[in-house]
């Protein structure tokens, strides 16, 4: 049987990071593959972590299954952080853990599938690549608008508008609620203001991606747009991943909420998520969540991670305003947030930028910001004015 699959590409993220490694010359830069470098280039352990891990080591005494939820103290600490004290949603919302912010996605993805099946899904373009597979592996129709031009790195707004005003009553809205990737290009609040008169004239259901909450301007103001919607609308899904703000990617930490108009709609929907994730994947993986609610039940280990995530946060914005003070026409990666910001080039000059100047990033101009130091901005600069960018 196998012989009637076709071949697949393989991600051409993982064969950069190979291609940087093969590289001898001393200067080259890796701003490939997404996930947060120190000023020494590496992916660290967060302190916090290695505490908690710690405290896991001596205290935790079973292993036994948790259940289809995973570790619901760990969902119920991380609502705080995510939709502030006591919101006047907080009674409409259910969450349950999940493998990952991936796993959220494709959990809330076959509940919305389960709901209405005739639901499309509006996804702005470009999009984190494994959003509009995952959606149509659900099989839901997925729509995608242009939200905006890379030329001039703006949102253009009014395709956001146009989008969102000829969807259909029910249909589901994909929003990243902070630091846009692959753009680094976030609504202003007065444009999330209008999106949500948009997603209650029309009755969307808006999905909030919220994978790198504390990367952007910090954990409040990051969760800004999502509360904002959240008291207007009257469902959701939120889509929560700590693989970033904790640094626990390959833990698979994450978390899906739900929010519903009522009592008896919500426990709908928490015994379908419990059931769609049953036959997903019957139980999350237990360490990671494990790790982040030991440190939220310890404020010695909650301000050691928030002290921590404010230096990972300052430090990208740093290399942000260190590009941007090199080249009058990279000033608007200074106002981006997050990892990344997509440049606008074509594939040639990405591979160009490679072997002329040991730059590596993704063939799509995706760079990560925190795979640089301040002092590279010159000739990360330099590369990019040679390659004609
Ligand atoms: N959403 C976005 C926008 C992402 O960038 C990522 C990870 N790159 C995810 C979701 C998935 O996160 P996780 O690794 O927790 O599955």
């Amino acid at each position: 049987m196998f012989n009637e699959l076709n071949n697949r590409a393989a991600d051409s993220l993982l064969a950069l990071i190979k291609a940087f490694q093969a590289d001898e010359r001393s200067g080259k830069i890796d701003l490939g593959v997404g996930v947060y470098r120190d000023a020494m280039g590496r992916t660290p352990v967060m302190r916090a972590v290695k505490a908690a891990e710690q405290f896991l080591l001596e205290n935790q005494d079973s292993k036994k299954y948790l259940g289809p939820e995973g570790d619901l103290q760990f969902v119920r600490l991380l609502e705080p952080i995510i939709f502030g004290k006591s919101p006047a949603f907080g009674s409409r919302l259910v969450g349950i853990q999940t493998p990952g912010g991936s796993g959220a996605l494709r959990l809330g993805a076959e509940l919305i599938q389960t709901a209405n099946p005739s639901a499309t899904v509006l996804l702005g373009s470009p999009s984190w690549p494994n959003h509009a597979p995952i959606f149509a592996s659900a099989r839901l129709p997925v729509k995608q608008y242009a939200f905006v031009d890379l030329a001039s790195q703006q949102v253009t707004f009014e395709s956001v508008i146009a989008a969102l005003s000829s969807a259909v009553e029910g249909d589901v809205v994909l929003l990243h609620g902070c630091c846009h990737n692959p753009t680094g290009i976030d609504f202003t609040m007065e444009q999330w203001r209008e999106i949500t008169d948009l997603l209650v004239a029309h009755r969307l259901v808006p999905f909030i991606d919220l994978a790198y909450q504390g990367l952007g301007d910090g954990l409040e103001q990051d969760a800004a747009p999502t509360r904002m919607v959240l008291e207007a609308v009257d469902e959701a899904l939120i889509a929560y991943s700590c693989d970033k703000n904790f640094g626990l990617y390959r833990e698979r930490v994450g978390a899906l909420y739900v929010m519903a108009r009522n009592g008896d709609d919500l426990r709908k929907a928490e015994s379908n998520m419990a059931a769609l994730a049953r036959v997903n994947w019957s139980m999350p993986p237990d360490h990671g969540a494990a790790i982040v609610r030991t440190i939220l039940e310890s404020p010695e280990m909650t301000a050691m991670w928030r002290a921590e995530l404010e230096e990972m946060c300052q430090r990208v914005n740093g290399n942000r305003a260190a590009l941007a003070a090199a080249a009058p026409e990279l000033a608007f990666i200074s106002r981006q947030r997050g990892l990344f910001s997509n440049l606008s080039m074509p594939k040639e000059t990405a591979v160009a930028l490679r072997a002329n100047h040991g730059i590596y990033m993704a063939d799509s101009g995706r760079m990560n910001l925190a795979g640089m130091q301040p002092a590279d901005a010159g000739a990360i600069v330099a590369a990019l004015r040679a390659e004609g960018c």
